[in-house]
C-alpha cells in the first residue's frame, strides 16, 4: 500500500478528503478548530513536496440540497490561516474542473460541501424504503454516485483520505472515488494512519489489565461494542444513563431515570455473558440523583437500585467514583467512550471528571489510553487533560465500528481489503 511518507507530491495535484465538519456559532464562526488542525500534517506534507491541493469535505446534514448554513465558504479564511497560504473556493463541487486544472504547485482549492449533492451519500431522495420503486431508485442513485465520484477524481492525479470521522461510510468521496485511482496513487492521510494505529493498540497490542469504560445515554447504541469488548477486556465499567436499564432489569427501583424498557433482556444477557467470560463487569452502585433534569436541581446520593420515585440518576456517586478509579488506575490498556453522567451540567460532571483524572494517572504510570466519541473528548478537553492521555480519536461512530472489528469502507477502499 502506498503511504503518504513515501509519495512524492512534487508537480502533482492531490484531492484530499478531509473532515472539516467543524462546529460553527450562529454567525458562522468556528467554535472548535480541532478538525482543521488535525488535517494539517497531511496538507503541509503535500504542499511542502511541491504539490497542489484540492480539499473536499462535508459539513452538517444538508441532505442533498444547497444550504448556505452549511457552506464551507464560511471556513475558507480559517483554513487559509491554518495553512499559511490563500485558499481558492469552488462554489459547486461537481463543476470545479476548470479551477482544478488551473491550479499550480503550492496552490489550494477548496470545494463546496459535498453533501449539497445527494450523490455523495448515495441514498435515494424522496422515496421510502417500503416503496416498491425503492430498489430501482437505489440502483439509479448508485450509478449517479459513481459518476459523481468519477468527476471528483478527474480533478487530481492522486487521492488521499484523511477523514477518519466518515471512514465508516461508503460515500462517493470516502470510498467510491478510490476506484478511479490505481494503487500507487491512493493512500491514507497521516491522521488516518494515527487513528488506525490507535485502534490496533486497543485490538491487537493489548497490555493487561485492559479496562473499558462505557458511558453515555443508551445501551442500544453501544451494544455492538459492548459485546465485542466482552471478548477482550478484563474490566468493563458501565456508567452514564445506561446504568438504569441494568438496574431495572435486575429488579431495582430507578425513579424517573433514563431507561430503555425494550432493552431489559439485553441488559440481562450482557450480565450473563460477562459472568460466562470471566469479565469483571462493574456497574455504578451509588448515584447522584436530581428532582429535575437541570443544573440547579435539588440533589441527593442514593443506591442506584433504590432511587426515590420523584428523582432521576444524573451521575455516578462518590463510592462508585472511588471503585472505578481504583480499577482504572491499575489498568495498562484503557478505552473510554461516553460520559459517566450528564456532564454538560457542571453539577453532574464530577463522575466524568473522576474517570478522566484516573485515566490520566494510569497513563502517567505507563498505560495506553484511548478516548473516543465526541462527549468524552469534550469532557477531557474541558478538564485540560488532553495531553495526559495517549490518544484522542477524532472519530465517534467510526471509532466504535473499528473497535467492534468491522472493516471501515474508507480504509478498505485504499487498502484493497
Ligand atoms: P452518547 O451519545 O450515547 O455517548 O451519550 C452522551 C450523552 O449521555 C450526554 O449528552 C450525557 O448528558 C448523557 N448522559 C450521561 N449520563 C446520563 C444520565 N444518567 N441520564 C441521562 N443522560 C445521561
Amino acid at each position: 500500500m502506498m503511504t503518504i511518507e513515501n509519495y512524492n507530491f512534487a508537480g502533482k495535484k492531490a484531492i484530499v478528503r478531509v473532515d472539516f465538519n467543524t462546529p460553527l456559532d450562529e454567525n458562522g464562526h468556528i467554535t472548535d478548530d480541532t478538525r482543521i488542525r488535525g488535517a494539517l500534517p497531511t496538507l503541509k506534507k503535500i504542499l511542502n513536496d511541491g504539490g497542489a491541493l484540492i480539499l473536499m469535505s462535508h459539513m452538517g446534514k444538508p441532505k442533498g440540497k444547497v444550504n448556505p448554513k452549511y457552506s464551507l465558504k464560511q471556513i475558507v479564511g480559517a483554513v487559509s490561516e491554518a495553512l499559511g497560504v490563500p485558499v481558492q473556493f469552488a462554489d459547486d463541487c461537481a463543476k470545479a474542473k476548470a479551477q482544478a486544472d488551473a491550479l499550480k504547485a503550492g496552490e489550494v482549492l477548496m470545494l463546496e460541501n459535498l453533501r449539497f449533492y445527494a450523490e455523495e451519500e448515495g441514498k435515494p431522495v424522496g422515496i421510502e424504503k417500503d416503496d416498491p420503486a425503492y430498489e430501482e431508485a437505489k440502483k439509479a442513485m448508485k450509478a449517479s454516485q459513481k459518476e459523481f465520484a468519477k468527476t471528483l477524481a478527474s480533478y487530481a492525479d492522486c487521492y488521499v483520505n484523511d477523514a477518519f470521522g466518515t471512514a465508516h461510510r461508503k460515500h462517493a468521496s470516502t470510498a467510491v472515488i478510490a476506484d478511479y485511482f490505481d494503487e500507487q496513487n491512493k493512500m491514507l492521510g497521516l491522521l488516518m494512519e494515527k487513528e488506525v494505529e490507535a485502534v490496533d493498540n486497543i485490538l491487537k497490542n493489548i497490555k493487561r489489565p485492559f479496562t473499558a469504560i462505557m458511558g453515555g445515554s443508551k445501551v442500544s447504541t453501544k451494544i455492538g461494542i459492548i459485546e465485542n469488548l466482552m471478548n477482550k477486556v478484563d474490566n468493563l465499567i458501565i456508567c452514564g444513563g445506561m446504568t438504569y436499564t441494568f438496574m431495572k432489569a435486575t429488579g431495582g427501583k430507578i425513579g424517573q431515570s433514563l431507561c430503555e424498557d425494550e432493552q431489559l433482556q439485553l441488559a440481562l444477557d450482557i450480565l450473563a455473558k460477562a459472568k460466562e467470560k470471566g469479565v469483571n463487569l462493574m456497574l455504578c452502585s451509588d448515584s447522584v440523583v436530581a428532582d429535575k433534569f437541570a443544573n440547579d436541581a435539588n440533589t441527593a446520593v442514593c443506591p442506584s437500585n433504590d432511587i426515590p420515585d420523584n428523582m432521576m440518576g444524573m451521575d455516578i456517586g462518590p463510592e462508585s467514583r472511588k471503585r472505578f478509579a481504583e480499577v482504572i488506575e491499575q489498568a495498562k490498556t484503557i478505552l473510554w467512550n461516553g460520559p459517566a453522567g450528564v456532564f454538560e451540567f457542571d453539577n453532574f460532571a464530577h463522575g466524568s471528571e473522576a474517570i478522566a483524572h484516573a485515566i490520566a494517572k494510569a497513563t502517567s504510570n505507563g498505560a495506553y489510553s484511548l478516548i473516543g466519541g465526541g462527549d468524552s473528548v469534550a469532557c477531557i478537553n474541558k478538564l485540560n487533560l488532553g495531553n495526559q492521555v495517549s490518544y484522542i480519536s477524532t472519530g465517534g461512530g467510526a471509532l466504535l465500528e473499528a473497535i467492534e472489528g468491522k472493516v471501515l469502507p474508507g480504509i478498505a477502499a485504499i487498502k484493497g481489503e
